[in-house]
C-alpha cells in the first residue's frame, strides 16, 4: 500500500509526526492547516521517555535535543513549605544534552513545533497546506474527499483527523459531540532566567501541590525561561484557544498562602495566559470507512502526567507503521485502533487518578510510590519497537 495517497488534517504535532512517520516508509501525503502561519504559541510540553525513540527513528533527536531540557530529577513539593513529598529536585542548569540519555525532556511547543514542520517541508517538498480549513468529510466510491473553507477540495485514499481537541474530522466521522469542561483552568507563563533566579531555590523541575489546585514550573530553552503552569478549579469556562490571556490578580487569588517562590514567579510573569481543561471519555471506535483520528482529536486528556503531546506523538507512529504492515486503509486502521486504543483510555484514566492525588485535601498523604506518574510502563512505553 506504499503508493497510498494520505490526507492529514491538522499540522500539530501528532499531525506533523505521523505525516514524517509516513514518508519515512514511502507514503505520499498531504496535510491541511487551518491556521495561516505556524507562529510562536504555547509553551511548555513534556516529552516522555518513550515518545522520544519516535524522534530518534526519524532522525530528528540531533535537531531537537539543542532545545529540549533534561529532566534529570523531579520533585513534588508542599504548597506551603517547599518540602520535598517525593521525588528529587533537581539542581542541573537545564542546558541541553546530545539528546541519547533514556530521560524525560522539556521543550517550548513552539520549537518542537518548528523542528518537525521544518523537516516536514524538507523531505516533502509542498505537502503542507497552510490556511486550509476543513469544513467536511466524504466516502467516495474507493478512497475520501475532503472540503476546507473556501470551496477548495483534497481527495486521497485515507485521511488521518488530527485537529486537536475541537476537531471538525471527529464531528464529521461521528457526529457533534463537545468535549468537556473538567471545571479547571490552567494559568501559563514564563518568566526569564534572571527574574526567576531568587525563586529557583527548590531546583529546575517540580510542582508543587495543593488542596485543589497544582503549581509545577521548569526551565525550557536551555533554562533561558522558566515555564510556569498553575491549575486550579474554575467554573463557568467559555473560551476557546490557547492565548486567552490571564488578569495576574486572578493568579495572586487563586494561589493565595503559596509558597514564596510560587508568589514571586506570579509577580514576574511575562504574558499570563489561561485556557481551560477538556477532556472526553474513551471513544468505542476512532475511525469510519477510510477516515480515522489521532491526538487530542480522539482522546483529550488532562495535563497532570503530562503525556497529552506524548500520546499523540505514538498515534503518529503506530499508525505509520500500521499502514506499512497492511495491504489496505480498513486493516491498517483495525491494527492502529487495536494497539492504541488501551494504552490511550489507560493513560487518560491514570491522568484523572494523579489529579486527583497530586490535589488531594492533605498534600502531606500523597504517595509516590503508587502514583501513576512513578510508573514506568506510563512513560517508558516504546512506540517504535512493541509489537503491533
Ligand atoms: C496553538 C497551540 C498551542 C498549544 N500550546 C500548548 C501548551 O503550551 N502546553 C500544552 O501542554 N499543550 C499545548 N497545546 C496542546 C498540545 O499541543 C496538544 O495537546 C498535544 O500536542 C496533542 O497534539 P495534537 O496533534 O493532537 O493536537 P494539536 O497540537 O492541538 O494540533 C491540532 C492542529 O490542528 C489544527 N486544526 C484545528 N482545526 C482544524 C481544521 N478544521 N482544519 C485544519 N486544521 C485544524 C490546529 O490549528 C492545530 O495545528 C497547544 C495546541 C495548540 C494548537
Amino acid at each position: 500500500m506504499s503508493d497510498a495517497r494520505i490526507l492529514i488534517v491538522g499540522a500539530g504535532i501528532g499531525g506533523l509526526v505521523a505525516a514524517l512517520a509516513l514518508v519515512q516508509r514511502g507514503f505520499e501525503v498531504e496535510v491541511h492547516e487551518a491556521a495561516s502561519v505556524l507562529g510562536e504559541v504555547g509553551a511548555g510540553l513534556t516529552l516522555s521517555r518513550g515518545s522520544q525513540h519516535v524522534f530518534r527513528a526519524l532522525g530528528l533527536m540531533d535537531a531537537i535535543a539543542p532545545f529540549a531540557c533534561p529532566a534529570a530529577g523531579f520533585a513534588f513539593l508542599h504548597y506551603r513549605t517547599g518540602a520535598v513529598l517525593a521525588g528529587q529536585l533537581d539542581f542541573a542548569s537545564g542546558g541541553p544534552d546530545d539528546g541519547q540519555a533514556d530521560i524525560g525532556r522539556q521543550i517550548h511547543r513552539a520549537d518542537l513545533h518548528r523542528v518537525l514542520a521544518q523537516a516536514l517541508t524538507e523531505r516533502a517538498p509542498g505537502a503542507l497546506h497552510l490556511a486550509s480549513r476543513l469544513t467536511g468529510i466524504e466516502e467516495t466510491a474507493n478512497g475520501v474527499r475532503a472540503c476546507f473553507a473556501g470551496g477548495a477540495i483534497a481527495t486521497g485514499d485515507a485521511l488521518i483527523g488530527a485537529d486537536g481537541v475541537r476537531s471538525i474530522a471527529r464531528e464529521c466521522l461521528f457526529g457533534e459531540q463537545a468535549p468537556r469542561y473538567t471545571g479547571q483552568i490552567a494559568y501559563r507563563f514564563l518568566v526569564g532566567r534572571d527574574a526567576a533566579r531568587a525563586c529557583m531555590g527548590l531546583g529546575r523541575g517540580g510542582v508543587f501541590l495543593g488542596p485543589g489546585r497544582t503549581f509545577n514550573r521548569y526551565t525550557l530553552r536551555g533554562g533561558d525561561v522558566v515555564n510556569c503552569v498553575g491549575i486550579a478549579r474554575h467554573q463557568g469556562w467559555t473560551d476557546d484557544g490557547w492565548s486567552t490571556p490571564a488578569d495576574p490578580a486572578e493568579v495572586f487569588d487563586a494561589f493565595a498562602g503559596w509558597h514564596p517562590d510560587v508568589i514571586g514567579l506570579i509577580r514576574q510573569a511575562q504574558s499570563l495566559i489561561k485556557w481551560g481543561l477538556f477532556d472526553r471519555a474513551p471513544m468505542p471506535q476512532w475511525s469510519q470507512g477510510h477516515a480515522t483520528l489521532l491526538g487530542d482529536a480522539a482522546h483529550p486528556m488532562l495535563p497532570f502526567l503530562g503525556m497529552g503531546a506524548a500520546m499523540a506523538i505514538e498515534d503518529g507512529m503506530i499508525l505509520a507503521r500500521a499502514f506499512a504492515a497492511e495491504a489496505g486503509v480498513e486493516p491498517a486502521f483495525a491494527r492502529y485502533e487495536a494497539s492504541r486504543k488501551q494504552r490511550t483510555a489507560l493513560v487518560h484514566a491514570k491522568s484523572v487518578e494523579q489529579g486527583e492525588l497530586t490535589q488531594a485535601r492533605d498534600p502531606e498523604n500523597y504517595d509516590a510510590s503508587s502514583a501513576p506518574a512513578s510508573d514506568p510502563a506510563i512513560v517508558a512505553y516504546d512506540p517504535v519497537a512493541t509489537p503491533i
